[in-house]
């Protein structure tokens, strides 16, 4: 098949760790070139944020990226793209003009604006799928007035739901909302985000630490990540005693070498230092993620409570390095995380459950390799992305002959 990937912000080239560079960038550049690997040919278009890129780069073998302009060629934060949709629908649509593609796949809400956009303008009959990787319904109900998504986000990204071909959620818990939402069951298929397996292996090195036991927290540095959550833990072991833990924080806007660059960094900063546990807290910064095995190999668990979480590709990465998690039990964690089997739910926000989980993974290393070993094994069966891109080439197969749509239920949340 010839594949279309709209991901307006979320380019594949982008660097990671950044507030706006997470799991969509590495969604839409993992599962393309497993496609490639499948023998699909993949273009993504993503919008030109700097007017030094090339307009198509070679991304990966069968994977072009075309850079297309779509308001100031800068960095602009993703909320405040909604005006310059209708130039990228336009840009791709001429794009097309030379080869069509058989079938297009949106990620982000004002992606599929443009996609939709885009279909209409080529006059042709291309299916359109779409993946919301977050839902405007979530992050109101969890943020509210700190939600800083277009007001227009409440009735378009439902519209886009309605409009498109078929919707690919990550997670069984993105199901119930987007029926919340008013999409129609019958167009809803799952196909869970997966991991490199090949990057995030149990064997290789792992960073030296001293004599502390350690946690570590990944991602980007927004407040929804609950990172807050993970200092308050340390200070509630404190209270308890035990000073025998250090907090790893990977992320954000600043690099290495100065990781308080970071507005979200200095707040975490500050917290720690209020509570009393700043000597046991490492903030690094962001990380290129092919230095992130070595940090997630050194740590007792990884920790993940977020508010909310669309799906969490972090919880994956750790459990491919054989790391326990501590999951929030929220959005995919759902799903990927299994609870006392690969590592320990909690309920999100409560640092007290946090801390106890920990004790039970640090004081107990048989267990916490168990939980280990099953978490690298869970990830090799059902979240490598050459899995999930055979799931997902299902999806557009039974879309192309218009067949039902395939329900990958990973989420049973059992068995392995
Ligand atoms: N990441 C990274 N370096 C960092 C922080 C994060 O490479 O400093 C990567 C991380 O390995 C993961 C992705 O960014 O692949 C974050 O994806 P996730 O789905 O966990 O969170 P999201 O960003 O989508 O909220």
């Amino acid at each position: 098949m010839r594949i279309s990937m709209v991901s307006e912000h979320a380019s594949p080239l982008a660097a990671l760790g950044g507030v706006d560079a997470g799991g969509q960038n590495v969604h839409v550049a993992a599962l393309s070139s497993a496609l490639a690997r499948l023998g699909h040919t993949v273009t993504v278009y993503t919008r030109r944020d700097d007017p030094g890129l090339a307009e198509r780069v070679d991304a990966a073998p069968g994977v072009e990226v075309v850079h297309v302009t779509a308001g100031p060629a800068r960095h602009i934060p993703k909320d405040e793209l909604l005006p310059y949709m209708p130039e990228l629908g336009a840009g791709i649509a001429r794009d097309w003009a030379g080869v069509r593609p058989d079938v297009v796949h949106a990620h982000f809400w004002m992606s599929g604006l443009a996609a939709l956009d885009a279909v209409r303008a080529t006059d042709a009959d291309i299916p359109v799928l779409q993946t919301f990787h977050a839902l405007g319904t979530v992050k109101r109900r969890h943020q509210g007035a700190d939600d800083t998504s277009p007001n227009e986000r409440a009735w378009l990204e439902p519209w886009v739901g309605r409009n498109v071909d078929g919707v690919i959620a990550t997670c069984s818990d993105e199901v119930f909302e987007l029926r919340a939402m008013g999409v129609d069951a019958r167009s809803i298929s799952v196909a869970p985000c997966g991991v490199d397996s090949a990057l995030f292996r149990p064997d290789g090195p792992a960073e030296e630490r001293g004599n502390r036991a350690r946690i570590a927290v990944v991602g980007r540095l927004v407040p929804r990540k609950g990172v807050d959550i993970a200092i308050r833990a340390l200070a509630a072991l404190k209270h308890a005693g035990r000073t025998d833990v250090e907090l790893v924080i990977v992320g954000g806007s600043g690099g290495a070498s100065d990781p308080a660059a970071d507005p979200e960094a200095r707040r975490m900063i500050r917290l720690a230092d209020e509570l009393d546990v700043a000597d046991q807290v490492v903030v690094r910064g962001q990380v290129p993620q092919a230095d992130l095995p070595r940090i997630l190999r050194s740590a007792n668990a990884v920790v993940c409570v977020p508010w909310y979480e669309p799906f969490g590709i972090v919880p994956l990465e750790a459990m491919a390095c054989g790391v326990p998690v501590i999951a929030a039990s929220v959005g995919g964690l759902i799903d990927t995380v299994v609870d006392g089997v690969t590592g320990i739910h909690v309920p999100p926000r409560d640092p007290e459950a946090v801390a106890e989980a920990i004790l039970q993974i640090v004081d107990d290393p048989a267990r916490a390799a168990e939980l280990g070993r099953m978490g690298r094994t869970r990830s090799r069966t059902r979240y490598t992305w050459n899995r999930v891109a055979q799931t997902t080439a299902k999806v557009y197969r039974g879309i192309l002959a218009q067949a039902d749509p395939v329900t990958d239920l990973t989420a049973d949340g059992g068995a392995l």
